[in-house]
């Protein structure tokens, strides 16, 4: 299911908003125009405003539009300095609880992430002191208490410190956690530093939870009374969640580390001819017990790939006079194949990435076919090394 849309794309780098980012978006415009200035100690939202509902939804619309600008240079300022050090985006997303760039190979030299995790809340805290200078300056010119304008220029202001203040905590996933463990790393491995980061990410989730439950800090500032506040139970299983995933795929890369694509690869039963029809295809299946298939021509030249999903799309009529070339994914150069000497991480990079789940696998030397690798092939495999090797 396709779960974001692209918006548009700043310095090559597609920006997608994710469909939670609307539940935001829009609670945003409801707090911002019903929100009374009086009820805090920072003046926010137009609540009792002298203002009709069409500019009082307006402003709110127009606060939500640089909520989301400033959100997006915050990971703007992360991908720019990450692109510096030479690392591929893939995209920026947007949604409930934030921003996420995506980023292929961050480095794993600590000097470099934590100048990249830092670049974001610096980002945030520059636009935050640049609004709360432009309120000032607003201020001075039209001193009525609560001027609209003022407020808006204010609230994205507090906005952008607070997104500062709170990403340089030192909880994993979060900037200061990617920090903290750039500084572990440099006194131990990454893994161990990644584990060490994401107990404290976990922590930090669970004192969230308690926080939410009974004093909420956050709203002490703004209102000077605490309160319960329910968004950070659910921030916390978010933090959560993140903290275990980032644990999960950094051990899944370090366990990978030394194996070469040709540990991993499958070398029996591997291909099949084009030109067959998907019936003896299926009976090769059977025979062979595989469900995919590197797809060759009558040379043994690599053409594309077939696997059982596309098999169960043929309706039996058709399976007799269609061809394994027919229903096949196209051969699409170099990102299909890798050499038999490629480390196994690059294979299992590249099928988070592309959904085909499958890689032919070369000779290093020359392009013969020697085997292909699947999704299925790497995790028995990582299966067996979780197994065999004691923590
Ligand atoms: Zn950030």
């Amino acid at each position: 299911m396709q779960t974001s849309i692209q918006v548009c794309k700043l310095f090559g780098i597609p920006v997608r908003l994710h469909f939670t980012f609307l539940f935001i978006f829009f609670a945003i415009i409801l707090a911002f125009a019903n929100w009374s200035p009086a009820d805090s100690r920072i003046p926010l939202g137009l609540g009792g405003l002298d203002l009709s509902p069409f500019m009082r939804y307006l402003l709110s619309f127009i606060a939500a539009i640089l909520f989301f600008f400033t959100l997006l240079l915050h990971e703007l300022a992360h991908s720019l300095v990450a692109m510096r050090f030479g690392t591929k985006i893939h995209s920026i997303t947007l949604f409930f609880f934030g921003g996420l760039a995506m980023m292929e190979d961050i480095p794993r030299n600590p000097a470099k992430e934590w100048r990249i995790a830092i670049a974001g809340p610096l980002m945030s805290l520059a636009l935050g002191g640049l609004l709360l200078s432009a309120y000032l300056v607003l201020r001075s010119l039209d001193p009525a208490i609560y001027h609209p304008i003022g407020i808006l220029v204010m609230t994205i202001g507090i906005f952008n410190l607070m997104l500062a203040v709170f990403n340089l905590l030192p909880a994993f996933p979060m900037d200061g956690g990617r920090i903290l463990r750039a500084l572990l790393a440099r006194r131990m491995s990454f893994l161990k530093a990644t584990r060490r980061a994401a107990l404290i990410g976990k922590i930090f989730a669970f004192g969230l939870v308690i926080m939410g439950f009974t004093r909420d800090p956050f709203s002490f500032i703004l209102t000077g009374r605490w309160e319960t506040n329910f968004w950070l139970p659910l921030l916390a299983i978010f933090l959560f969640m993140a903290a275990a995933e980032e644990e999960r795929a950094t051990a899944t890369f370090a366990t990978l580390e030394g194996i070469k694509v040709r540990n991993v690869m499958r070398t029996e039963g591997t291909t099949v001819p084009e030109n067959i029809t998907v019936t003896e295809l299926v009976k090769a299946m059977l025979a062979d017990k595989t469900t995919e298939y590197a797809v060759v021509d009558a040379n043994g030249n690599l053409r594309g790939f077939v696997t059982m999903d596309r098999v169960k799309k043929i309706p039996a009529l058709q399976r007799d006079v269609l061809r394994v070339s027919d229903v096949m994914l196209p051969y699409d150069g170099f990102v299909d194949v890798l050499p038999g000497d490629a480390p196994a991480s690059e294979a299992l990079k590249r099928m988070l990435h592309d959904k085909k789940g499958i890689l032919a696998v070369i000779e290093e030397t020359g392009d013969d076919l020697i085997g292909i690798v699947t999704r299925s092939d790497l995790s028995f495999y990582l299966e067996m090394l979780h197994g065999s090797a004691p923590e």
